[in-house]
């Protein structure tokens, strides 16, 4: 049924939302609720399905391999932050943020990075500071998807003066509050339907019903987000599944010399190191969401899976517009869209530098302190 609405509503829609800047609007994501695509990996008790991750995962591939934008909605609500509300928030919390973000009613963002503070998060400044009944929060956040766009925001900030991640915890901020205001939208390479921008808090009040996770627990808000890295991975794979199977089809239509592309034994050989890719990044990421059956998915199966699933998509990309040839750079075939957003992809999360690091990290059991 995804695959089925991804293809019919949304494949046609794709080329004009990337092309135009077009978000997908209320009423679509309303509707992308009404089917249970929204809840899949959510427990039954806030309207969700209860299945588990790897089903959502199923179907944010299907929609990334047609309509990136719709599939991010699939990706946020799924996997995002809304995975933070799921696993670290109070009951009543949850009650309050769930059932409209399955339902499609609301959107909820993540704020994690600032203009200072990518690759090294821990080094965010954005804070909260104890009043009377509440937090008063203050700072710049950047690349934000969904920015300006999304109902709420699950804000990671300072709340002690404790250094680096011992002071960071997590509260929820609405669109609307007094105090918020958003910067000019992004103009990125892909992501286009996707809106991105700065958030910028002056002296909001956040009452204490709206802190998540208090100062001291950034260990536990990573370790839910190796969740929104593996649909991270999975829209990743999306686009190589995607430019791999368009390039099959290409070669197998396209006559040069009198013959059919695949027919050409150095061709044979590039379709070869696609399928390979393609193949490897979908076993880790395979391998890592089974780690998620009972709980968080393991944290170095993620890492790899994720920077596997990204290198791949850049590099399988940029081989399907090579056996394209010209048409391989025309907005029709939508192959270069599929390697723009592959960029995007890679960057967002952690790049795939960052998730190396980690790899090694684990793998030899040692931590290498970055800033020393
Ligand atoms: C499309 C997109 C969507 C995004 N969505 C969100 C979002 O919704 N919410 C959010 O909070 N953030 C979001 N981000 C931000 C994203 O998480 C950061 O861009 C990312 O973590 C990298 O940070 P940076 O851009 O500041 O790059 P930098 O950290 O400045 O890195 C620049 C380069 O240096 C490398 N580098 C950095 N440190 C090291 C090191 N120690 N060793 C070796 N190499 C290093 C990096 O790998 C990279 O190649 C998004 C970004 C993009 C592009």
């Amino acid at each position: 049924m995804a695959a089925q609405v991804a293809r019919e509503v949304y494949g046609p829609l794709a080329e004009t939302m990337d092309r135009d800047r077009i978000p997908v609007s209320r009423e679509q994501r309303k509707q992308l609720g009404d089917l249970g695509l929204l809840g899949i990996a959510h427990d039954g008790d806030y309207g969700g399905s209860g299945a588990p991750l790897a089903h959502a995962l199923a179907v944010i591939e299907e929609f990334g391999k047609v309509c990136r934008p719709a599939a991010f909605q699939i990706f946020e609500a799924n996997t995002g932050p809304a995975q933070v509300i799921r696993h670290l928030a109070t009951a009543d919390q949850r009650e309050r943020w769930l059932p409209s973000i399955i339902s499609g009613d609301t959107t909820m963002a993540v704020a994690i990075s600032e203009p200072d503070a990518g690759s090294a998060a821990t080094d965010m400044r954005t804070s909260a500071k104890r009043v009377d009944g509440g937090y008063v929060l203050n700072g710049t956040k950047r690349w934000i998807s969904n920015g300006g766009e999304a109902d709420q925001y699950l804000v990671y900030c300072r709340l002690s003066d404790a250094p680096g991640a011992k002071g960071i915890g997590a509260v929820v901020v609405g669109r609307e509050v007094d105090g918020i205001s958003f910067g000019a939208a992004e103009r990125l390479i892909g992501f286009r339907a996707i809106p991105s921008a700065d958030i910028i808090f002056e002296d909001v009040f956040v009452p204490d019903d709206d802190l998540v996770v208090p100062a001291g627990d950034f260990g536990k808000l990573f370790g839910v987000f190796s969740i929104e890295r593996l649909g991270n991975t999975t829209m990743s794979l999306a686009i190589g599944q995607e430019a791999l199977d368009r390039t099959i089809q290409y070669v197998q239509e396209r006559e040069q010399f009198g013959k059919q592309l695949i027919e050409f034994q150095s061709i044979q050989v590039m379709l070869a190191d696609m399928v390979l890719q393609v193949e490897a990044a979908r076993l880790l990421r395979d391998r890592a969401a089974a780690t998620a059956d009972e709980g968080l998915p393991d944290s170095l199966a993620v890492s790899l899976a994720k920077c596997t699933a990204n290198e791949m998509a850049k590099k399988v990309t940029d081989l399907a517009m090579q056996l394209h040839g010209g048409n391989g750079l025309t907005e029709e075939y939508g192959i270069e869209r599929l390697h723009r957003d592959a960029h995007g992809w890679a960057v967002a999360g952690g790049t795939p530098t960052m998730q190396r690091i980690r790899i090694v990290s684990e793998v030899l059991g040692r931590k290498f302190d970055q800033r020393r």
